[in-house]
This record gives C-alpha cells, structure tokens and sequence, in this order.
C-alpha cells in the first residue's frame, strides 16, 4: 500500500463536500431547507405510483416541456428540464464558462451558485448585497467584464428574502452586454405578492440574453423528486441539453409535474396560505426587535452576524431546525404548530443581541 494520492483538480479538492440542511430530531421542526410542508395531491401520489420504473424515462422530457411551452407562449426547444432547476443552472453555467471565465452573482445568495461555477472551472465573482439586503445591481453591472459569460440574478434572492424590482431589473438589462447570459432564478416567484417585483414572464420576450429558472421544489411540494426548468432562446436551452447527463429526469418526476400544473389552483392556495404565515411570523420578528428585511419567498432572514451558531442552537433548543449561514439564520415557512416555538426561540436570541 503506498499512501501517494491521486491527482485531482485542486479547487475541487479543497471544496468542502454539501451541506444538506439538518434532519430534524423526531419532536423538531426542519425549517432549513425551504421545502413546502404539505403532503403531495392525491392526484400526484397517484401519478407517481403509475411511473415507469423498469424502462428509462423520456430523454427530452417532451410532455413537459410542451406543457410548459404553452404556458410560456414559447416553442418547446426554449424549454429545458433537469433534475432540480440547480442542475439546469449547471448546464447553463458549464455550457457557457469555463477556465478564466467569469460568473457575477451578488452575495449574499444561493449557497449553490458558488460550487457550479468552481465545477465548470470558472471564477465566481460576489458583488456584496445593500446594507438592507438587496441585489446591487449598480455594483453587479458595473463587476461586468470582457471576461464576464453570466449573471445570476434571484428574486427573490435566497437567503434575504429580498425582491429586485421591475424598474430595477429593466435598467441592469440595459446595461448588460448582449454577449452575456443573465439568468433570472425565479425558484420562489410564487410567493411574491409585491406588484412592483419583476416577473420573468413580464420580461423574457424582451431580452435575447435571458433566460429564466424555475422549480417544481418549493411552490409545488415536489423537493424530493428533482424537477426544475429553465426557460429561454432554443440555442441556449439546446447548449444546456448538450452538457447535461440525460435520462436525469425520471418519469415519476416528469408525470408529477405535468399533474401538478394540471391541479394548480389547488397548490397555489397553499402557497398563499404560506405567504400570509410567512407575513405574520414576520411581523411578529419584527414587533420583537428584529432587523429583519421583509420576506417574498417562503422563508426569513434574521442577521444575527457573529452570534449565528449561538442562535441556531437556540433555535434547536426551542425544536426549530434552522439553516446557520454565516451572518444570519434563514427559517423556512413550514407548519403552523412550529410558530409558537420559533417566535419563543427568536424572542430569546434578539433580547442577547
Ligand atoms: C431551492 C432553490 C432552487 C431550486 O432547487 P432545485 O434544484 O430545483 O430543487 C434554485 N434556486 C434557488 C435560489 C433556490 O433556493
């Protein structure tokens, strides 16, 4: 036995390996991974259990991506699906960057974004949020380079909670070379009631070097069965098809979700009453004392800057799994019998800060 190491791509070696959100201890609520707490429609479970097992699934995932086709007044091939809108972000990134090039994405976002990029090879480049939270896109068009190949903008923006706006938005896309992609990640747009946050529906039409992401994760209830899209020009969408691994998307997840656009309403009225919980708990924090900037998607953020561990563990101790992201906490809007406990938890955390 010789203890010599194999040689391997050392920004890969020295990535630290995934964090899943916690597993909530038996009496504890997990409110760290922004999944959507209700159980899957009689109509879903039903379309799983009919699921092909033993063939493979259809490669191009044509029923769905017709289906999503209509509802975007878009051609199929601008329509590409993954197993989770992460890994469609993946093909978009690796189709389009690689060694020296440069990926803009303001910080503090999806912890995700950083690793994709270090997978393709290229560099992340993190332009700081506002002080109250918020994208800078001043800042972001102004980190655009030769070397820039895409920006990443989400709204609303995981962990914050915060929305750009429409006006916000249309400026930056004027800005932005038309030889640079901007993805639009849109994973908690169903839960924005702000009329003056962009919604990229309003705005794809417009913009040649867009596209917009998009999952089935959260609104739809269907996290575990990985299913995401993104939306935009057939070139790119056909670039991202070329570097994906195929048959990724499994058929239980392609008939699930045609079924959950087909009982939509019926999901969307869950989503809403998440968004009104999530308003409650929020003004609830902020009666409290907190700082916490106002919530779109289906989760807050609480600063809680070099006491975060200290105030995750409270968190555990009141049964609140929360997710710890250096300078704050991000709690997912999950069941109701979890807001007693999480306001008691928060109480005691901002009254030590
Ligand atoms: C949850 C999330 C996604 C979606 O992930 P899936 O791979 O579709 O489950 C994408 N972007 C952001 C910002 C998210 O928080």
């Amino acid at each position: 036995m010789t203890s010599e190491r194999v040689t391997l791509r050392p920004e890969i070696a020295a990535m630290a390996p995934y964090q899943q959100g916690k597993p909530a201890a038996a009496e504890a609520f997990k409110l760290s991974s922004n999944e959507n707490p209700f159980d899957p429609l009689p109509s879903v479970r039903e379309a799983i259990a009919e699921a092909s097992v033993n063939r493979y699934p259809d490669a191009l995932a044509v029923a769905l991506r017709e289906r999503l086709a209509e509802r975007f007044g878009v051609s199929a091939a601008q329509v590409q699906v993954g197993s989770g809108s992460v890994a469609v972000l993946s093909q978009l990134i690796t189709a389009a960057a690689s060694v020296g090039d440069e990926i803009v994405f303001s910080w503090r976002s999806f912890e995700a974004y950083p690793g994709l990029v270090a997978v393709a090879g290229a560099t992340s480049v993190r332009v700081p949020n506002t002080p109250d939270e918020r994208h800078d896109l001043d800042a972001m068009a102004a980190a655009i380079t030769d070397r820039t190949r895409v920006v990443i903008v989400c709204s609303p923006n995981n962990p914050t909670g915060a929305i750009v706006t429409r006006d916000e938005f249309d400026a930056f896309m004027a800005t932005v070379p038309a030889s640079v992609l901007v993805v639009l990640d849109e994973a908690y747009i169903e839960f924005v009631t702000d009329p003056s946050a962009v919604r990229g529906t309003d705005v794809l039409h417009a913009h040649p070097n867009l596209v917009l992401l998009r999952t089935f994760s959260k609104a739809y209830g269907l996290a575990g069965l990985r299913v995401g899209y993104a939306v935009g020009p057939a070139y790119v969408m056909d670039a991202a098809r070329a570097v994906a691994i195929p048959l990724s998307v499994i058929d239980a997840a392609q008939k699930a979700a045609i079924v959950s656009l087909d009982h939509e309403d019926e999901l969307l009225e869950r989503v809403t009453h998440l968004g009104a919980l999530r308003d409650e708990i929020w003004q609830a924090l902020v009666a409290q004392g907190w700082n916490s900037p106002r919530p779109h998607g289906n989760f807050i953020w609480l600063p809680t800057d070099e006491r975060t561990l200290e105030a995750a563990e409270v968190f555990a101790r009141h049964g609140i799994v929360v997710r710890a992201l250096g300078e704050g906490v991000r709690i997912s809007i999950g069941e109701r019998e979890a807001v007693d406990n999480l306001l008691a938890a928060a109480a005691e955390v901002v009254r030590d800060l």
